[in-house]
């Protein structure tokens, strides 16, 4: 009986492995998550880091900026991915990346560098998680094949959505705050320099980072230390290596659209700021300094699509739904990927009783981040107003598996899914 089960579950794990071709070794290796899994893993998770760190930032040079810098260090990488890169809004120090290819890097990381070899060195850094698969080899330990394959076909699979979606928040927390080993730091390590050197770049702008990071350390701790520990030691092991390396040979250090990219962003740094004081405010309750100080935001930025989303939901809650929409529809009109604006366009727009267009932007919004609960109750009520009853019925049922209980429309969806089922 024992023998049975031991070689039922030896079976039952080589139909699960898939063989993948190791960029790194060379090698053939068993892996349990296919690299078209993990893409698919990865991308989903896109608009959800882009919601955490307050959407992208509305500026296509700065995006393209970064996009370039992130190709040209990815053609030297091994592991041939259709990489991404993205600047997002955030102040926070840090850059992370998702499964798969996809590289995000915060608005105020670029601030607090002073040349391109540092940012180089950072993003040749992230590439190296991905290509020594850190973040797959995280999700095979963690999560059992079935999870992995039914959160990668989670749009394909339509019928245990509710059950899936109830992985989804929590795998997308961890994934965007993975915390690496020392040894995978090393590993990482050993391959950003590579990576950044083949690129063309100075290896040692990676040490000066490091420099800054430490000095910034005394004040505030940068968020990227949080996730990528930096012991001395780390120094040490880095220094070894780029001593191997020939610095004779020329190596860019730094350019001058790095500075025309970090300019741009220092110009609109004070409307990013009030943002965040703004979000202090709104935090403690205080709506109306919250409005002023975002207006002063969009006053000197009115692209700030943060400052524009923020104050479409302070309107909304005050009952203003037309001036409150129109924000909203503007904020997501710079972001295509940034969910909430889309969501409080939706939102608005039902209290408007524009419910086609509701249907539009909560649609949208549900493909961005799937297991938001509300999105499906204001569906259902959209669905609802014009008749689509079936529809409506569907989106009440998700509405009601998603939720925590505390929504505040529980009840009224109960009963306006007895009705349509007629009991
Ligand atoms: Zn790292």
């Amino acid at each position: 009986m024992m023998r049975k089960l031991v070689l039922l579950v030896v079976a039952l794990l080589f139909v699960s492995c898939a063989k993948t071709y190791d960029p790194l070794s060379g090698r053939e290796v068993f892996t349990i998550l296919p690299t078209s899994e993990e893409i698919k893993i990865g991308k989903m998770y896109v608009p959800l880091a882009i919601d955490e760190n307050d959407g992208r930032y509305p500026d296509k040079e700065v995006q393209q900026y970064i996009k370039q810098l992130g190709e040209k260090i990815a053609e030297h990488t091994p592991r041939k991915l259709d990489y991404q890169f993205y600047l997002v809004n955030t102040q926070a120090v840090n850059a992370f990346a998702l499964p798969g290819g996809f590289i995000f890097v915060n608005r105020g990381l670029v601030l607090s560098l002073d040349k391109e070899d540092e940012l180089a060195g950072v993003i040749a850094h992230e590439l190296a998680h991905v290509n020594a698969r850190h973040h797959a080899r995280f999700l095979e330990k963690v999560y059992g094949m079935n999870i992995l394959l039914s959160i990668a076909g989670i749009f394909a699979y339509q019928t245990k959505y509710g059950d899936i979606l109830m992985n989804f928040g929590k795998i997308g927390a961890q994934l965007i705050s993975l915390k690496w080993s020392r040894d995978q730091e090393r590993e990482a390590d050993r391959l950003g320099v590579r990576f950044a050197y083949d690129a063309g770049y100075d290896p040692r702008g990676l040490l000066d980072t490091f420099k800054i990071f430490k000095k910034m350390e005394k004040v505030k701790q940068p968020e990227w230390l949080l996730t990528h520990p930096l012991p001395e030691t780390r120094i040490k092991e880095v220094k070894a290596l780029i001593k191997k390396l020939d610095l004779n040979k020329p190596l860019i250090k730094d350019s001058p659209n790095f500075h025309r990219i970090k300019n741009k962003l220092e110009k609109t740094k004070p409307s990013f700021d009030l943002y965040y004081k703004a979000k202090e405010k709104l935090a403690k309750k205080k709506k109306l300094a919250a409005l002023e100080l975002l207006n002063k935001a969009l006053e000197i930025y009115p692209e700030n699509n943060a400052a524009l989303t923020l104050k479409a939901f302070i309107l909304l809650s005050e009952d203003k739904f037309k001036e409150g929409t129109q924000l909203a529809v503007k904020a997501a009109q710079l972001d295509e990927l940034y969910f909430k604006p889309h969501f409080f366009a939706g939102y608005g727009y039902f209290k408007l009783k524009k419910y086609r267009k509701s249907i539009d932007y909560l649609e949208r919004a549900k493909e961005l981040i799937p297991n938001f609960p509300d999105v499906y109750y204001f569906l259902g009520r959209d669905y609802e107003a014009i008749g689509k009853l079936s529809l409506a019925a569907k989106n009440y049922e998700k509405a009601l598996k998603l939720t925590d209980g505390k929504r505040g429309w529980e009840k009224d969806a109960q009963r306006r899914l007895r009705k349509i089922l007629g009991y």
